[in-house]
């Protein structure tokens, strides 16, 4: 039994809520979960051109702005640092939007920070939003972050919502009570669209948010457990397997506009990478390789793009400074 199983018995019952806060700080805390060999594989180990574009997008958005001197580029999350060395690559394409960034990591886990410190060894790390500094712009992305925090469940008894609880059975964990109809809630998360939006509001800035979810309110269970690429049941092994859950972006936009910022109308990732122009980009990359060569890239493409891969369900949402121009990618 994993140390937070014994914790989880010992305190049963426990809200989904808060088994899903415990069991993604133990997971994330010890371990490198990406890629072939991990649990799962995100956008930016797919292909270096999701951090190029992303790059690429902030340089515009920045250039746009008039160019200050100095902006804070933020990514909560990095897993790797793979998408902020694919960003600050790009970034050298404009010399004075690279000289003008400070980097900073939000990222709680201590086996990652080491990881990241490899990959981006001038970034500055914090604990939360909280740390970065408010002294110039802010420009921030955050991929498959939103996922991994707590989701609150409630579950219809009898025509009465009540609070989802992980309970103890005949020794094994279950959900409680059982009944019909679940709807989920992401108070974590509106709080943290609602610390970005502030920020964004009183420093200047934009802000791109990706993961799978959806734009709510929707009904469904949507608590997800995933071990070396397979489903796995949520309660089988706490710690062991990622737990997440999808992302209401309604929900952000609706906390974040709240705070004071502007939300671009979400879009689908295909279609945000499509018009930024991952096209090009993958045409420019495979001039003059071999095929096989060339057929990795277009296959990586396809993956972040298409319907039937990553494309329809993932989704982008930017918020923004009221101050700031609108980001590029968001219009039909
Ligand atoms: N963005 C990366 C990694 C996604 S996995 C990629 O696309 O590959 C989720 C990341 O969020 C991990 O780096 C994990 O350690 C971090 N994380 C999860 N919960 C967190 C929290 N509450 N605070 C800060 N970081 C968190």
């Amino acid at each position: 039994m994993t140390a937070l199983a014994g914790w989880v018995r010992a305190n049963a019952p426990i809200s989904v809520e808060r088994y899903m806060a415990a069991a993604a700080q133990a997971y994330y805390a010890a371990r490198d979960p990406f890629g072939r060999g991990g649990d799962f594989i995100t956008a930016p180990e797919v292909s270096q051109m999701f951090g190029e574009l992303i790059g690429a997008w902030m340089a515009d958005v920045w250039r746009r702005a008039g160019g200050p001197s100095r902006v804070h580029v933020a990514e909560l999350g990095p897993g790797r640092g793979t998408l902020m060395a694919d960003l600050l690559g790009a970034a050298r394409a404009l010399p004075a939007f690279a000289d003008a960034i400070d980097v900073h990591f939000v990222e709680t886990s201590p086996a990652l920070r080491a990881i990241q410190a490899k990959r981006v060894p001038a970034a500055h790390w914090h604990a939360s939003i909280d740390g970065i500094p408010d002294d110039a712009p802010l420009l921030l992305v955050a991929n498959e972050f939103f996922d991994a925090l707590p989701v609150r469940q409630e579950v219809s008894v009898e025509g009465a919502w009540r609070q989802r609880m992980v309970d103890v059975r005949a020794g094994e964990l279950v959900f409680a009570p059982e009944g019909g109809t679940i709807r989920e809630s992401a108070p974590e998360g509106a709080d943290v669209a609602a610390t970005i939006a502030r920020r964004l509001t009183r420093q200047g800035g934009a802000a791109l948010i990706i993961d799978y979810g959806y734009w709510g309110p929707r009904e469904g269970d949507t608590l997800q457990a995933v071990s070396a690429h397979k489903p796995v049941n949520p309660l089988a092994a706490p710690g062991e397997a990622d737990l997440s859950a999808h992302v209401d972006f309604a929900a952000l936009a609706h906390a974040a506009t709240g705070a004071g910022a502007r939300a671009a109308p979400m879009r689908s990732q295909g279609a945000f990478l499509t018009a930024l122009g991952i096209d090009h980009r993958r045409d420019r990359l495979t001039r003059g390789l071999d095929a096989e060569a060339a057929h990795a890239i277009a296959s990586a493409v396809r993956r972040l793009t298409a319907p039937q891969a990553m494309g329809e369900l993932f989704k982008v949402l930017a918020l923004y400074s009221p101050d700031w121009p609108e980001p590029a990618g968001f219009r039909r």
